[in-house]
């Protein structure tokens, strides 16, 4: 007996809002994409993907749009000084853009470890987003191989590793370790991962 208006879609037309306050990246990634010639490798062994000034301001530029909209509905006044200082920091790279980015590849992203959800409290949350991890089922979160081993959802630190290179919370640079450590210098704080 349901009538045939009641089965329209229109229902599905607005996704439901999702309570993630990530940022939509894309135009962000399309840049990147076209300034590091599809991300091979590390830019430096790229002599012929030299980006432009203007195009690498224009990179931090979105990322820096990225972190000022978090900024403006931080739910914590730590969040908000967190990252109106990463705001900040990015303004010297939007005036004076640096000849070659400095941030990681996309093999980087790919290789960093990847934290079981099992492994995740409650209370744990992104330092980018504050959105507590389990709240989205199919939170992706990394591990940073800092020394502070720092976590990030990998869409909240994506686009700050691959323009920057360091870890945003402790400013660690990352591309000297490339690909994933394996070696831990000095610290022994070797898991429970012995070799096979
Ligand atoms: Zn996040
Ligand atoms: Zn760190």
């Amino acid at each position: 007996m349901a009538s045939q208006y009641e089965v329209e879609h229109n229902v599905r037309l607005a996704e439901p809002p999702s309570n993630t306050r990530r940022i939509n990246m894309s135009s962000f990634f399309s840049l990147l994409h076209r300034v590091t010639d599809s991300g091979t490798n590390t830019p430096h062994n790229n002599p012929n993907a030299t980006p432009t000034l203007p195009d690498v301001a224009n990179i931090f530029r979105l990322l820096q749009d990225q972190m000022q909209t978090l900024a403006a509905t931080a739910p914590t006044d730590e969040n908000r000084s967190f990252l109106l200082d990463l705001v900040s920091s990015l303004e010297d790279d939007i005036n004076d853009p640096p000849t070659r980015l400095e941030g990681v590849g996309q093999e980087f992203l790919d290789a960093l470890d990847r934290v079981n959800r099992k492994k995740l409290g409650q209370e744990d949350d992104c330092a980018i987003c504050k959105i507590p991890y389990l709240e989205d089922q199919y939170c992706l979160v990394v591990e940073l191989p800092c020394k502070g081993r720092h976590q990030f959802d990998l869409e909240c630190v994506g686009p700050w590793l691959r323009s920057k290179g360091t870890c945003p919370m402790c400013r660690e640079e990352m591309g000297k370790k490339k690909a994933v450590v394996v070696d831990n210098d000095g610290d022994e704080d070797d898991m429970d991962m012995i070799y096979a």
